[in-house]
């Protein structure tokens, strides 16, 4: 058994380190106030490969397997630790890989190297007014009309509706094709947001990650063109959540990689901050929560790293079954946001007031890390409940 990386696993590691301080970590106060991630550090992340890491080649992507896409998940966390960017990055990578593995040819050939050169923005747009957790719930119907579907519905708390709709891009957009046969009358299309006749967008603010929008988008008789149909009809549930899946792994290595980041950034503080005449890495009660939090943090490091990696087996071999993949990734999106959250609550005490003003960007992670507990490619107890279903057999559960 070997637990490290790989030389080109470590030197591309290093390398997206190096280009991510110079290009976007300067710049978060910045992203932040302007609630945009710089269009000139998404230009660098293209050219570092970041964008549509997943996507083929032939669009311009780099075809990363799930555990490179894990290092550069866990690195932009690092580097941008109100997770915005994270976001940003996760989306196109876990649904551009499902775009290019399900989407129609000329539909990929017109989107997919605008996004892997970072010009457009591609997300996904599942939950709905009435909730996000019941993905076979969902109420956005599509019928087919011709050579095109006409779409109705309403899509709620979208992450990057904003950027769409003013660089260009769209989202892989449930929808219902044959609302009687629930799950299995689903199907995704693509839908671009920007001069799409009956598709409009309004923004939402949130209390964090204020470097990527989020919104609504409304679909009233939205035409959209049957080459935007990823995959087959009635078939959109099963690769909805293979994308979630993937995702998911994705966002935990992101909140780790931020809380890791924001732990380094505690050590350092702890180390110089004089309390009573010491120290305040002397007392013990701060030393139990960094032991804590980095245990608890490597216990999540080396889970995502798993199920990347029985990810990549999966794909290349079914050496492992697709229940053993979502028991790995359900287990790993639960602890990830949950231990990095409470990691970066935590240091952020111990800069005291500091840690609250807007000087520190330690408040701008805690909002941003808080996001993961609420949703975000699936809620917490979603996750618990996919374990437990996994474990117990669909029978028992
Ligand atoms: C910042 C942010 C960005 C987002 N970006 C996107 C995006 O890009 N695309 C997109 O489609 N969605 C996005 N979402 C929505 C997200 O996917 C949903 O918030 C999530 O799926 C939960 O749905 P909901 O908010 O409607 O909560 P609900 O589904 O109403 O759930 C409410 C609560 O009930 C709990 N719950 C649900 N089911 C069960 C159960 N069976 N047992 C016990 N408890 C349960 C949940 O854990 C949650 O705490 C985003 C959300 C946030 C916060």
């Amino acid at each position: 058994m070997d637990f490290g990386f790989s030389d080109e696993q470590e030197l591309f590691r290093r390398t997206i380190r190096e280009g991510l301080s110079t290009h976007l970590t300067p710049r978060l106060r910045e992203m932040e106030e302007n609630r945009e991630i710089p269009r000139e550090a998404i230009r660098e992340m293209a050219k570092m490969g970041l964008l549509g890491i997943t996507v083929s080649e032939e669009f311009g992507g780099m075809h990363a397997d799930f555990v490179t896409s894990t290092i550069a998940a866990e690195e932009i966390g690092r580097a941008d630790i109100t997770l915005a960017t994270a976001v940003y990055f996760l989306l196109e990578a876990g649904w551009g890989y499902i775009f290019d593995k399900y989407g129609q040819q000329e539909a990929k050939a017109e989107v997919l190297p605008h996004v892997t050169s970072g010009e457009y923005f591609l997300g996904v747009a599942s939950t709905e007014p009435s909730g996000g957790s019941d993905v076979a719930g969902e109420k956005t119907l599509a019928r087919r009309v011709d050579d095109k579907y006409v779409v109705n519905g309403e899509k709620t708390y979208i992450s990057g509706v904003g950027e769409a709709h003013k660089y260009g891009g769209g989202f892989l957009l449930f929808t219902k094709t044959n609302p009687e046969l629930g799950h299995k009358g689903m199907t995704i299309i693509y839908t671009p947001v920007r001069d799409t006749p009956g598709v409009s967008v309004s923004l939402i603010r949130n209390m964090g990650r204020e470097g990527i929008s989020t919104g609504i988008i409304t679909l009233r008789e939205a035409e959209l063109p049957l080459k935007y149909r990823v995959g087959e009809e009635n078939s959109g549930f099963y690769y909805a959540m293979e994308g979630f899946n993937n995702a998911r792994i994705l966002v935990s290595a992101a909140t780790i990689g931020a809380a890791q980041r924001v732990l380094e950034m505690g050590v350092d503080y702890i180390k110089n901050r004089e309390v009573f005449g010491q120290k305040l890495s002397k007392f013990q009660g701060v030393q139990f929560q960094l032991a804590e939090h980095y245990a608890k943090l490597e216990a999540a490091r080396a889970l995502v790293y798993k199920a990347a990696w029985m990810t990549d087996e999966y794909y290349r071999s079914s050496r492992f079954s697709r229940s053993e993949v979502v028991k790995s990734v359900s287990a790993v999106k639960w602890l990830g946001p949950t231990f990095a959250f409470d990691a970066i609550r935590d240091v952020a005490t111990w800069f005291g007031a500091y840690g609250y003003s807007k000087y520190s960007l330690i408040e701008a992670s805690v909002r941003g890390a808080f996001s993961y507990l609420m949703g975000a490619e699936g809620a917490l107890n979603v996750m618990k409940q996919l374990l437990a279903r996994e474990i117990l057999g669909r029978d028992y559960a």
